[in-house]
């Protein structure tokens, strides 16, 4: 196996990384993938909504193994990873993972060190997801760093529309330095009230201004309590509402992302041959 790392970014904050990190994870694992989580986020909300309530008595977490690859030294294989009901792994985060960001700032290659963390687990897996926290900081350039492809979570408001653009120049840095193939997979449209003309208008309006530099996914994830009910019971939308629309949004985003490395795959042969 060699996984395709796929990281969930959105500087701004509430924009449901971690809620769709979680239900395209286990959206995937559904369909038959093997699939690990990694909580990129000093909050360890992705870990906190999988039913780890306390994070910080974790002995072991992202941080312990950014600490190791930081010594040059290897982590026991699968050592701190927990393995959820719905199927999938989790490598989780604690608070220690914030005095990660200073200690990166003097490091050699610091912006290298998650990719390196990666690397060993990359053959264990189909996908690994990477949720990241709500800033551009060193932790996120990390994750983009490690990342083959990019899924952008927004929110149908006027002023997300300035915050794609410095995340976009971010991308545009991490590609140029570092990491030349890193794809984007597209924006995606969460927390859509589509009783409101309102959100309608700036999900259209969004599809017309970027969806001719990047794919705007067809999918769109509708706003629902059923979605904020579920951080608080550690289970996927899959098990907590499996009929209910939203579900059925992570259903057909989980079949969008599949489709899209299907294509890239094609392509790549095509290409090779
Ligand atoms: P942060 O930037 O703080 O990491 P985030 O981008 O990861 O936030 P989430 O934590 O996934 O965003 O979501 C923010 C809040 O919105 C949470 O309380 C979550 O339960 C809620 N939420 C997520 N998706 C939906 C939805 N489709 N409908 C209603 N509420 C939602
Ligand atoms: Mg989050």
């Amino acid at each position: 196996m060699n996984a395709s790392v796929i990281a969930i970014a959105n500087q701004k904050g509430g924009v449901g990384k971690t809620t769709t990190a979680a239900n395209l994870g286990i959206g995937l694992a559904q369909e038959g993938k093997k699939v690990l989580l990694v909580d990129c986020d000093p909050q360890a909300s992705l870990t906190i909504s999988l039913g780890y309530a306390q994070p910080d008595q974790l002995p072991t977490t992202l941080s312990t193994y950014m600490v190791k690859a930081l010594n040059d030294e290897a982590m026991p294989p699968g050592e701190g990873i927990l393995h959820h009901p719905e199927g999938i792994d989790l490598l989780p985060a604690s608070i220690d993972l914030a005095s990660m960001e200073l200690r990166l700032i003097s490091a050699m290659s610091r912006e290298t060190v998650l990719r390196k963390v990666l690397k060993p687990l990359k053959k264990q897996y189909d996908h690994i997801l990477l949720d990241c926290m709500p800033s551009l900081a060193l932790l996120t350039i990390n994750s983009l760093t490690a990342a083959d492809r990019v899924l952008i979570p927004v929110q149908p408001h006027y002023l997300s529309a300035r915050g794609l653009e410095e995340l976009a120049k971010s991308i545009d840095q991490v590609r140029r330095d570092i990491n030349p193939k890193l794809k984007i997979d597209g924006i995606l449209l969460t927390m859509m009230d589509n009783r409101t003309v309102y959100a309608r208008e700036i999900a259209s309006l969004m599809r017309e201004s970027y969806g001719r530099k990047l794919k705007v996914f067809d999918t769109e994830i509708p706003h629902s309590v059923r979605a904020a009910e579920i951080s608080a019971e550690g289970k996927s939308i899959f098990t907590h509402d499996p009929k209910g629309k939203v579900a059925t949004a992570y259903r057909a985003l989980t079949q969008e992302v599949m489709q899209i490395e299907k294509q890239r795959a094609t392509r790549q042969a095509g290409l090779s041959r």
